[in-house]
């Protein structure tokens, strides 16, 4: 077992030392996870709901402190912080519905009853990332428990406190013990070892679409099942008949919300030319408003970076680039880097292509509808996106035409429990929250009975 140093990304002290889990104690988690289910999938609907309920409520209760947790540990806002523990709760709340509405059906056939099953799978493994530990953990652990699996959950290695809290919180909420447990530790050790591991049936995967891929490509050797959620490069479409005021004011927070550590950030904003200059007049103002500092303080909009490596990967994008106006960072201790926007950007730039994770925004000119879809998809990634219009018909054929799974209309909005969030194309596979993601965590089971004499 080695001990990692969780540093807070905003003073870069260390908050706590970590121990990472090596493959042994992996196995060894993943042995108790098989050994609770069939206790655990005994629990009758009613009771698994409570469960949840009660978990919920447990979060609920601790908010504040999770939230804090979070600010310390990942240099979130407090505003951010305490909605990312709200969603957990909500999420608890949402799939405590599920044990109880686990609804098979029953299909007219010759010769008998024909009825099927919503079967747990198993043992599901979670594999998180460290730009939100909370509620991207929650998306997995709640449907994975409501349908009566057992969850082995490995968080980041920068970002474990909450979940190690989460963990804790289950169990005083009385979610037996094994069902629900967290295990710090290395991507390479931790997480591989569910995607290898056989008594793991299932993995949910939300990270980088390069490590994605070698998750996608290990299931297949046992045809394990796997969720991926993975990398976006999404485009905020503003066409000349916005209400540009509101476009222009909104869009900073639409790509430097968790200083961009966003896998929904609107980091390429595509204006139609004639609104062009006037929309970067009220874009730049708006940028500078943008208060970055202390995570803790109530006012802040902004924190730091997650940690000093990844500040200079997002750093490496803005060297040499044009850059066409910068908000403010604090100087002195801290990962910080300030809001930043680039333009003119030609559109193979780096910073237009890849995705930064960062406060870095490009913003290009298009002519029409058509170029606007176009450059929107010209990109391998499909996750989110803004179009913002007055024109509703517009709206819906750009909606239809961009090529993402969660499109917003004069609005920003990505995530709810309860509607359906994923990616097209390289963005992920499979859908989590909402109504379906039930679906990923459970095998159908036909059954037949005869009833002839
Ligand atoms: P990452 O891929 O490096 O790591 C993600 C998780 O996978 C971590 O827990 C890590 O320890 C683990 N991991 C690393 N190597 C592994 C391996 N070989 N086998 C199994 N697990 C392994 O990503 P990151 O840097 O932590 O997170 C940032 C990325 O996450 C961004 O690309 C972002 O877009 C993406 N993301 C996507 C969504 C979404 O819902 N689509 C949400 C948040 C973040």
């Amino acid at each position: 077992m080695t001990a990692f140093a969780v540093v807070n990304p905003a003073t870069e002290e260390v908050v706590e030392h970590v121990e990472l889990l090596g493959v042994d104690q992996a196995d060894a988690a993943i042995a108790r996870a098989h050994a609770a289910l069939p206790a655990w999938r005994a629990v009758a609907p009613a009771d698994r709901a409570r469960l949840l309920r009660r978990f919920a409520d447990a979060v609920d209760a601790d908010l504040e402190h999770l939230a804090r947790l979070e600010v310390a540990n990942a240099g979130h806002t407090i505003g951010n912080a305490r909605w990312e523990a709200g969603n957990v709760r909500d999420v608890l709340h949402y799939y405590a519905a599920t044990p109880e509405r686990l609804f098979g059906r029953q299909i007219p056939v010759a010769g008998g009853v024909d009825i099927t099953f919503a079967e747990p799978l198993g043992v599901v493994g979670v594999i998180v990332p460290w730009n939100f530990p909370m509620p991207i953990a929650a998306w997995g652990f709640a449907p994975a428990l409501a349908t009566g699996n057992t969850v082995v959950l490995k968080p980041a290695e920068l970002t474990p406190l909450t979940a190690l809290r989460l963990a804790e919180l289950a169990r005083q909420a009385g979610v037996p013990e094994d069902v629900f447990q967290v295990l710090p530790g290395a991507g390479a050790v931790v997480g591989e070892r569910f995607v290898t591991h056989p008594l793991v049936r299932k993995v949910v995967f939300t990270g980088s679409t390069e490590v994605g891929k070698q998750v996608m490509a290990g299931c297949a050797d046992q045809v394990k099942r796997v969720t991926l959620e993975l990398g976006g490069k999404n485009a905020n479409i503003v066409f000349a008949d916005a209400d540009l005021a509101k476009a222009a004011a909104t869009a900073p927070y639409a790509v430097f919300d968790n200083a961009g550590q966003d896998c929904c950030a609107r980091s390429r904003i595509l204006v139609q030319r004639t609104a062009y200059d006037e929309f970067m007049a009220l874009f730049e103002q708006a940028v500078k408003g943008v208060v970055v500092g202390d995570p803790g303080d109530e006012a802040t909009e902004m924190g730091p970076l997650v940690s000093a490596a990844h500040r200079d990967r997002v750093a490496s994008y803005v060297d040499g680039a044009p850059v066409a106006c910068r908000g403010h960072a604090p100087d002195g201790p801290g990962f910080w880097f300030p809001p930043t926007v680039l333009g003119p950007v030609p559109a193979d730039h780096r910073a237009v292509t890849d995705e930064v994770f960062g406060p870095v925004v490009a913003v290009l000119p298009f002519d029409d509808e058509a170029e606007a879809v176009r450059m929107a998809n010209d990109t391998e990634y499909g996750l989110a996106g803004s179009i913002w219009t007055r024109d509703i018909g517009r709206a819906l054929r750009v909606a239809r035409g961009v090529e993402a799974g969660n499109l917003s209309v004069n609005s920003h909005s990505s995530v709810r429990h309860s509607t359906p969030f994923g990616g097209f194309k390289q963005s992920g596979l499979g859908r989590e929250l909402g109504p379906d993601a039930v679906a990923a965590f459970t095998e159908t089971k036909n059954v037949f009975i005869d009833t002839q004499e």
